[in-house]
């Protein structure tokens, strides 16, 4: 396959695109992923609270490629980050892992994420610590974090000798994080976008860059995706309609040159479609 990767800051490689599962039913993952892996996606996004990590892995299974070919992420949903005391906290952290592995029917995932630091209630550092025993349990290849902000990454600078292999945050060219991005570049950080399509909403329609996808006999999602790879960003578009899913990984044979990038750049608003996440408590 074309896809390049970027080799996270334990020595893992992880393909530069990925597939994103987040709002797919349990009941359509499994040809969803399928039709993905098919099509030549090795990577593929989901979460506990997304509640398809059955179908995924079925979905994974059906395709028959070898599970060491596959880049599978999870994510510990919220309840996991709540009421931390102690060992009970880090039980509660590695009982979840457990069951997303059970669901997925792997025995181990290539990246684990903190899905949201909710700094308000300050377990985020300890629960790094169970992630950490995942780690070294070889159950987890990598880990990370998501959604986690300049504060939140330097408190675990200050409270482990592990950095996150990558964060995985909003970021499309209407929100494109350049100093997020920066600071990630100076601690090995790999940066992965989610929403890289900007949920397909008034992204995809802007005239600027409807205009540099005709330039290109490109799709405005195969220029928005184009630009996530020389940016050196992991992406993990979502579609469930297969021509798109095709078309999502179709971005290699064009270049944006000086002036689309100019161009793109310039579409930024700096509106988030989610939520702060240093605010964001849901359970
Ligand atoms: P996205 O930017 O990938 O957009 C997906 C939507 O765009 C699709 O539902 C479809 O409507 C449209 N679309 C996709 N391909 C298209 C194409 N080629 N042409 C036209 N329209 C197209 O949005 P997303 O699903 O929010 O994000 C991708 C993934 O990121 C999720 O599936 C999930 O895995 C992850 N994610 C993570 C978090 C987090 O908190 N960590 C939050 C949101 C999403």
């Amino acid at each position: 396959s074309t896809i390049p990767t970027v080799t996270l800051n334990n020595g893992i490689a992880i393909p530069q695109l990925g597939f994103g599962v987040w709002q797919v039913p349990d009941a359509e993952a499994a040809a969803a992923v399928r039709t993905a892996v098919e099509s030549g996606y090795r990577s593929i996004d989901t979460a506990a609270i997304y509640e398809n990590e059955v179908g995924t892995g079925e979905g994974l299974r059906q395709a028959g490629v070898p599970r060491e070919e596959l880049f599978l992420t999870t994510k510990l949903w919220n309840s996991g980050t709540r009421d931390w005391s102690g060992q009970a906290g880090r039980d509660a952290v590695l009982r979840e892992f457990d069951a997303s592995l059970e669901k997925l029917g792997t025995e181990y995932v290539d990246l684990y994420l903190i899905h949201w630091p909710r700094p308000m209630h300050g377990s985020y550092a300890n629960v790094w610590q169970a992630f950490e025993q995942l780690l070294t349990d070889g159950r987890a290849k990598a880990i990370g974090v998501s959604n986690f902000g300049q504060a939140e990454l330097t408190r675990l600078f200050e409270t482990s000798s592990v950095v996150p292999a990558l964060n995985q945050v909003e970021l499309h060219p209407h929100f494109p994080q350049q100093e997020l991005r920066a600071f990630h570049a100076e601690h090995g950080i790999a940066t992965e976008a989610w929403s890289p399509l900007g949920q397909g909403k008034g992204l995809l329609t802007e005239p600027a860059l409807v205009k540099v996808a005709a330039k290109h006999g490109r799709t405005v999602a195969q220029v928005v995706l184009r630009w996530h790879l020389q940016s050196g960003i992991i992406a993990i578009p979502k579609s469930v309609t297969p021509s798109r899913i095709r078309e999502n990984l179709d971005v290699a044979g064009f270049e944006l040159d000086a002036e689309d990038l100019e161009v793109i750049a310039g579409v930024a608003t700096g509106e988030r479609i989610g939520p702060d996440p240093t605010g964001f408590d849901w359970n």
